[in-house]
């Protein structure tokens, strides 16, 4: 619309830019414009002067004349006819001009002849004819001014049959006029070209002036397009600024912007309704559908969202899978009521990537000016209500009262509390053994987050991971706790470690979701020998720029770095990883661990996975191993690499450091070789971590 109401503009304001005739051509046209139209006249001129003479003429002369005249008129009739043409056609007329000229001579030719018509011997007709003649030389000169040629065709034949026709007539007085008429022609032209001179420069100026104009004008319309031109681009950049590119929808700074205008625009008169959406579980929808399958799935949400919303009401992403809703004129009811009816709209199953994708969203309400009188403090307390919806179940509305207030204010608190407990060192690592189940023993290490309080209690990394994720602190948590681990590593490894023995660092999410062309995990690794590591990723991790990932990891590999895909059989866990990611081991997800004993299913499905994994050359281990039975069914599919509660749990740096050396101890006084094989493993940051 933009473009095309930008064209019609240029078009509107195009001034017609037509090229000026050059000089030979103006003056053929201002020539031409008189002397056409005089040449047409001879045959009437001829005709009128021969009735009003018949009576002293010979009729027999008077007939050629009049033929003469006839012929001429013809030849005037083309030359007119054929300049004309052209000129309408566009053309400059000089195609024309020799027979212009041709013309021209035949009519002056024909006047000057006019002086055989009467009778030698009357003198006084013979001078009545001269008159006749001469007239309509001085009347061609003023005509062909601007062209010499065209005046030099006309007199000359004039003035040479008239001075012939006159020589004949043996009157020396009739003679000496015709050599008078001959001089008088040389004084006539000089004159001629005097004037035409003049006429020249005149028509060079206004060439010259019509030439700066035409150029002006083109230089204008340039100017015109450019201005358009730059005009679009400025409004494209503007609404690109302002809009996602996937939905259409405003992003995060149009939707502020939209919300700001509402609530400036209701004042304290009316109120401005603001709903907080989020899908709920998009990661999985993500996870089983792939990036660009969850992406068709955003655009289908925003799409419903857009036609749920009243006309004036305002729609807009703000991050990934979060919209905001702006309803201006809405109080707390009408917001609420059409917050529930977005839960059922958004709520009916999707069709993407070729199949029926179950939706849900929640949504968080707050009103203005009533809960908050600024975007950002009504956006705080919609994310709240948000935050309560998700906590609730998801899938519902919750509306920002006072008791999300305290909840939002708990959790400012919490994070004041992550942030100081990370300032003053408070998150330690722990270490989660990995054993090798039919030798016992042990064969290496995860790294886990833990927060030691000061009153020297433990809280799992469940209860302050979601605190540390809202906080955007992951990744930093992850740094610290690598920073912490390094010298204990470092230490263990100098003491001795078990052959093959291995720390299993999870990426934090943060630090995947990043572009892998930023290369997170140098610095994550770095100070630690290569081929102590084991690195764990995740699928969602790797598969948004899957070239990258697979280079990031093959240099780590290179390095002696040993890479995990983890969490495998959660999501679509897609084989065609298997190929295209450098890896060394499988980590088989621990929800399919827990069901392994008591499903055939589940049971049969991690022995598919164990046996293409390791007929791939790679190393299948499991995590969450809690149970005899369970390890007993993974050792008889071919996993013997576990971890989980049926071994330890995860213990912090000096216990972690006795019972390696206890199982150390065992080993040598069973005197039996320390030979652990390829595998070990485990995480950082398992969000199902609850140990
Ligand atoms: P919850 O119910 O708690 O909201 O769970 P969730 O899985 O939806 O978690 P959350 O809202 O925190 O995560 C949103 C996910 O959306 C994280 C990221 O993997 C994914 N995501 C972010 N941006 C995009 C995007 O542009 N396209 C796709 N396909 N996924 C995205
Ligand atoms: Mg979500």
């Amino acid at each position: 619309m933009q473009t095309a109401a930008g064209d019609d503009r240029v078009n509107d304001m195009v001034v017609d830019v037509v090229p000026p005739l050059r000089v030979s051509e103006a003056s053929l046209a201002q020539a031409a414009k008189l002397l056409l139209p005089s040449n047409l006249a001879i045959l009437p001129v001829f005709l009128i002067i021969g009735v009003a003479l018949r009576n002293q003429v010979s009729q027999p002369r008077l007939a050629y004349w009049c033929l003469i005249g006839v012929i001429t008129e013809l030849l005037a009739v083309l030359a007119t006819w054929s300049y004309r043409r052209e000129r309408l056609g566009g053309g400059t007329g000089l195609k024309s001009l020799p027979l212009v000229r041709l013309s021209t001579f035949v009519v002056g030719a024909a006047w000057g002849s006019s002086l055989f018509v009467p009778d030698p011997n009357n003198t006084s007709l013979v001078l009545l004819f001269a008159v006749f003649a001469y007239g309509a030389s001085a009347f061609a000169m003023l005509l062909t001014i601007p062209r010499t040629d065209l005046y030099v065709a006309f007199e000359v034949p004039l003035f040479l049959t008239g001075a012939l026709a006159l020589a004949f007539t043996r009157d020396s007085r009739l003679f000496t006029v015709g050599l008078l008429a001959l001089g008088y022609l040389l004084f006539a032209t000089s004159i001629h070209r005097i004037a035409n001179r003049g006429a020249l420069e005149a028509i060079e100026l206004q060439w010259q002036s019509e030439q700066l104009m035409s150029t002006l004008a083109e230089e204008h319309q340039l100017l015109l397009k450019a201005n358009n031109a730059f005009a679009e681009l400025n409004s494209r950049l503007a609404h690109q600024a302002t809009h996602d590119p996937l939905t259409g929808l405003f992003n995060r700074r149009g939707a502020i912007d939209a919300l700001d205008k509402a609530l400036t625009a209701a004042g304290d008169s009316s109120s401005v309704g603001l709903l907080y959406l989020d899908l709920d579980r998009f990661k999985h929808i993500n996870d089983s559908l792939g990036h660009r399958g969850g992406d068709q799935f955003i655009a289908v949400i925003a799409d419903r969202l857009a036609r749920s919303i009243d006309p004036g009401a305002t729609a807009g992403r703000i991050g990934g899978d979060e919209f905001i809703a702006v309803l201006p004129n809405c109080d707390i009811g009408a917001s609420l009521a059409i917050a529930s009816r977005i839960t059922s709209v958004l709520g009916q199953p999707i069709h993407a990537e070729g199949r029926e994708v179950p939706s849900s969203v929640s949504i968080g309400v707050a009103v203005g000016p009533i809960h908050g009188v600024d975007a950002s403090e009504l956006l705080r307390y919609a994310n709240a209500a948000l935050h309560r919806a998700k906590g609730a179940g998801r899938n519902r509305v919750e509306l920002f009262d006072g008791s999300v207030k305290t909840e939002l204010n708990r959790r400012i608190n919490s994070e004041q509390a992550l942030r100081r407990a990370l300032d003053d060192g408070d998150i330690v690592p722990f270490f989660q053994p990995e054993i090798d189940a039919t030798s016992g023993q042990v064969v290496g290490a995860e790294l886990l987050a833990r927060w030691l309080r000061r009153d020297g209690v433990v809280v799992p990394a469940a209860e302050f991971l979601e605190v540390a994720a809202h906080a955007g602190l992951l990744e930093r948590m992850t740094e610290h706790v690598m920073q912490q681990a390094r010298p204990l590593i470092r230490r263990l490894s100098t003491l001795g470690l078990p052959d093959g023995f291995r720390f299993r660092v999870n990426l934090p999410p943060r630090a995947t979701e990043r572009s892998w062309r930023e290369n997170p995990l140098d610095t994550l690794v770095g100070g630690i020998e290569p081929t102590l590591l084991t690195v764990d990723v995740t699928e969602s991790a790797v598969v948004d720029d899957l070239a990258a990932a697979a280079a990031n990891l093959a240099s780590l590999r290179v390095r002696g770095v040993r890479v995990c895909l983890d969490d495998f059989a959660r999501g679509v866990s897609s084989l065609s990883l298997l190929r295209r990611l450098p890896l060394d081991e499988v980590r088989i997800d621990r929800t399919s661990i827990d069901t392994i004993t008591a499903h055939p299913h589940d049971r049969a499905i991690v022995r598919s996975i164990i046996s293409l994994v390791r007929e791939i050359g790679l190393t299948a281990t499991a995590d969450g191993v809690e149970t005899g039975a369970q390890a007993d069914v993974l050792i008889a599919l071919g996993c013997i690499r576990h971890q989980g509660h049926l071994y330890s749990r995860a213990l912090p740096a000096s216990e972690f450091e006795s019972f390696l050396n206890v199982s150390m101890a065992e080993r040598i006084t069973q005197g039996r070789v320390l030979t652990t094989s390829a595998a070990d493993d485990h995480r950082l940051w398992p969000p199902h971590d609850v140990q």
